[in-house]
């Protein structure tokens, strides 16, 4: 049987394709509050807004391109059972090629009912807007978790850590949690890698890679294969 390799990837595995991370100061989280887009009070107040903001992520990510970072982990499948446990809302791990993504914050080509979570449709690159009805006849809403809302998936998350034969980490700040807790499922022992190019605090012994996702999950991926 394959050896299960489990990653957790943030907003810096998709930096180097052109998507703006959440903390780095550059750009779009400058322009916005949390509290005015990201939010189900945001929502109620002005729907409008909040589906403009994941209308310009959509059309964002119908113009980029999965790059190295990405690409480099499909790698892995030819010798482990890869499951990427990621908190990005992008698709990019998937048009890279990779199997098995569980999406931890939603995904921005779904839109579900604003009164049943479990009615999700896949709407693709089209935008949703006010008065685009669910199969319920409730107003359609971004498939996404917002901040201050339960995460549906992260106990199949927590299940696939405590399962892991190795643990890799890219591209987070571990800042926002549940999804920064993950690491404390995998069991004492199991190899931990880490890829940011900043310093992230991580309370447990990891091999650092301190590098960009576009050369450091290269170094990570090619050490897993040689094993
Ligand atoms: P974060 O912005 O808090 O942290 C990003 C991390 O990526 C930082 O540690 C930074 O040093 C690192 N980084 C920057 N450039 C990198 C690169 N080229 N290669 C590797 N690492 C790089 O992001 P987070 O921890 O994922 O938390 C942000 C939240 O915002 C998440 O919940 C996520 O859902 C959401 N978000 C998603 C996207 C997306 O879907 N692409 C983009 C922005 C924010």
């Amino acid at each position: 049987m394959k050896k299960k390799v489990v990653i957790l990837t943030g907003a810096g595995i998709s930096a180097e394709s052109g998507i703006s991370t959440f903390r780095d100061s550059d750009g779009l989280w400058e322009q916005y509050r949390v509290e005015d887009v990201a939010t189900y009070d945001a929502y109620l107040r002005n729907p409008e807004l909040v589906l403009n903001f994941y209308n310009e992520r959509r059309r964002q990510l119908f113009a980029v391109k999965p790059n190295e970072g990405h690409r480099q982990l499909v790698r892995l499948e030819e010798k482990y059972d890869v499951h990427i446990i990621t908190q990005n809302i992008d698709n990019l791990h998937e048009q890279a090629g990779s199997t098995h993504v569980l999406h931890l914050h939603g995904e921005l080509t779904k839109a579900r009912s604003d009164k049943d979570d479990s009615l999700i449709v896949e709407i693709g690159d089209r935008d949703i807007c006010l008065g685009d009805k669910a199969p319920d006849g409730a107003q359609l809403r971004p498939h996404i978790v917002w901040f201050g809302e339960a995460v549906p998936n992260i106990e199949p998350a927590a299940a696939l850590c405590e399962e892991a034969d190795y643990f890799v980490v890219i591209g987070t700040s571990m800042n926002v949690y549940p999804a920064a807790g993950l690491i404390h499922y995998v069991p004492k022992g199991v190899p931990c890698y880490l890829v940011d190019p900043k310093a992230v605090p991580i309370s447990r012994p990891i091999t650092i890679v301190q590098e960009k996702a576009g050369t450091g999950v290269k170094k990570v991926v090619d050490e897993l294969l040689a094993q």
